[in-house]
């Protein structure tokens, strides 16, 4: 809910609202206040406040210069983060609360960063440079919001406007542009008509913007609940950071299994899977090697034979130059390529699937396994949701009961074969593994007795009692 209507008068022109702002940051604002300096808090703090959410963290800007800031503040934990672009961190009751000088920013030289910063007095200069009007917003507890820019108004409207002319705002700074998808996917706000079209002319400019700041804000927006509608409408802004996404676009799959385009369906996988950054990932790109796979049959029919290991790949590339980190990378391509297994509800698949992907790896690609049949052809869905549910139960009966996966499971071990006069080396592993192998296929309980029996017959091992080869130990 938004708090629109208590009036507070203030040198500043706007409405107020009852937010609660945290102790400590009221403190400091209070601090500087008593110090004869204006302070409020600003930004997304006051945003999510006045969206109801709870807000990440708190960050307050003020008047005072930053050696004011440190005099007003004499007695507390007092760090220089950002001091040359007037930013000073206060940590209080263990939580950092930053605190910035008002701010002009200078001229933009590369799209990226101001060539110099000015201080200055005025709050409402300080509020012009920021990106969007939800977030050019301050609030005082005693005097209420200041919002020269309508922001309040936007953000009850559900929308996203740039502060200023929105060409030059992202020729400033090109990463606004994706801060402005990341918040309409992330709010379900709508991009206002002529800062939509600035995001989309501009986004050529995003090619100067660092692989790490592009990353936070594609995690952010494949996370938001409009992530699908935005992704949909701003896809030319994606194929500017994922050109590989681009052939996805228009892909008919012309098979029946499918409704919708290889991308719209990749839209509904993201909107399906549950809301964790590598499922979303995983839905991302599971499809992406498909128009490089398809084959047309005679009767018209198309076919992604293998098109898991061209995802596999793509992945890997757009990962790595993302700059994800490797565990990352890791779990999403090792899912993307295990995506085409067809479940069944057998104990037998189960301890397979343990064995070669581990528990967290298979129970994130049953979770990409339900969000890609809930989005493919209705007519097709119930009963594959239901495989894949028994999968899952199977799954689940195989780590309860211990039944075994991993050569850790396995009641014998490289010990074992060595007493049995077995060579040190290589033959070991595959010995256990052959073994694992015909208990996981059903063909060998998992008992020491049969195992040691199984290892003497198919390997020509000797038992204890007879010669052990030599061997001392
Ligand atoms: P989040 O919830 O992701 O923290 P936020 O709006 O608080 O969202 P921050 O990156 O913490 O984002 O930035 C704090 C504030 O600084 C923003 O609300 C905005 O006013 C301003 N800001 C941040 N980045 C930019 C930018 N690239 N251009 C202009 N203003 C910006
Ligand atoms: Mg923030």
């Amino acid at each position: 809910m938004l708090h629109s209507d208590t009036n507070v008068h203030s040198k500043y022109s706007g409405h107020a609202g009852p937010i609660a702002v945290p102790r400590e940051a009221a403190y400091l604002i209070n601090r500087l206040t008593a110090c004869g300096y204006e302070a409020f808090a600003v930004g997304g703090c006051v945003r999510d406040s006045l969206l109801g959410k709870t807000p990440n963290d708190w960050d307050i800007c003020t008047s005072a210069l930053p050696d004011d800031m440190k005099q007003c503040f004499s007695g507390l934990p007092v760090i220089e983060t950002g001091i040359k672009h007037g930013t000073l961190t206060v940590v209080l009751e263990h939580r950092p609360f930053e605190i910035t000088t008002y701010r002009i920013d200078g001229e933009y030289r590369d799209g990226r960063h101001p060539e110099q910063v000015r201080f200055t007095s005025d709050l409402q200069a300080d509020l012009s440079r920021r990106d969007f009007t939800i977030n050019a917003m301050a609030y005082h507890p005693g005097t209420g919001l200041v919002d020269p820019f309508g922001g309040l108004q936007d953000l009850q409207a559900g929308i996203i406007r740039c502060v200023g002319d929105a060409p030059r705002r992202f020729e400033e700074d090109a990463l606004r542009i994706m801060r402005g998808i990341r918040f309409a996917a992330q709010l379900g706000f709508d991009i206002e008509g002529k800062t939509a079209g600035a995001l989309l002319d501009s986004r050529e400019l995003l090619d100067r913007i660092s692989s790490e700041r592009i990353r936070t804000e594609f995690d952010k927006l494949l996370c938001g609940s409009g992530a699908m509608d935005v992704l949909a409408g701003y896809r030319d802004i994606v194929a500017q950071i994922i050109p590989e996404a681009r052939p996805m676009f228009d892909l008919d799959q012309q098979n029946d299994y499918h409704i919708y385009t290889v991308w719209d369906h990749t839209l509904h996988v993201i909107d399906q899977i549950k809301n964790t950054p590598e499922l979303k990932l995983c839905a991302f790109f599971h499809d992406i090697g498909k128009p490089e796979m398809m084959t047309v049959t005679e009767d018209g029919w198309g076919h992604f034979y293998r098109h898991e290991l061209a995802s596999e790949r793509i992945a890997d590339t757009v990962l790595a130059r993302l700059k994800y980190d490797n565990r990352t990378r890791e779990t999403v391509t090792s899912v993307v390529r295990n995506h085409s297994i067809v479940f069944r509800p057998s104990a037998k698949q189960a301890r397979k699937l343990l064995h070669k992907l581990g528990e967290e790896k298979l129970r994130l690609l049953i979770q990409l396994e339900y969000a890609d049949v809930k989005s493919q052809n209705p007519i097709y869905t119930e009963s594959r949701v239901s495989t894949i549910g028994a999968f899952s139960q199977k799954v689940d009966e195989v780590l309860a009961s211990e039944n075994c996966f991993s050569l850790r499971d396995l009641a014998i071990g490289g010990r074992d074969l060595l007493d049995l006069g077995a060579a040190q080396g290589p033959e070991i592993g595959k010995i256990l593994n052959t073994l694992l192998d015909m208990v996981m296929e059903d063909e060998l309980p998992n008992q020491r007795d049969a195992l040691l029996d199984t290892a003497i017959k198919t390997f020509g091992l000797h038992t204890h009692t007879e010669d052990t080869g030599g061997r001392t130990s």
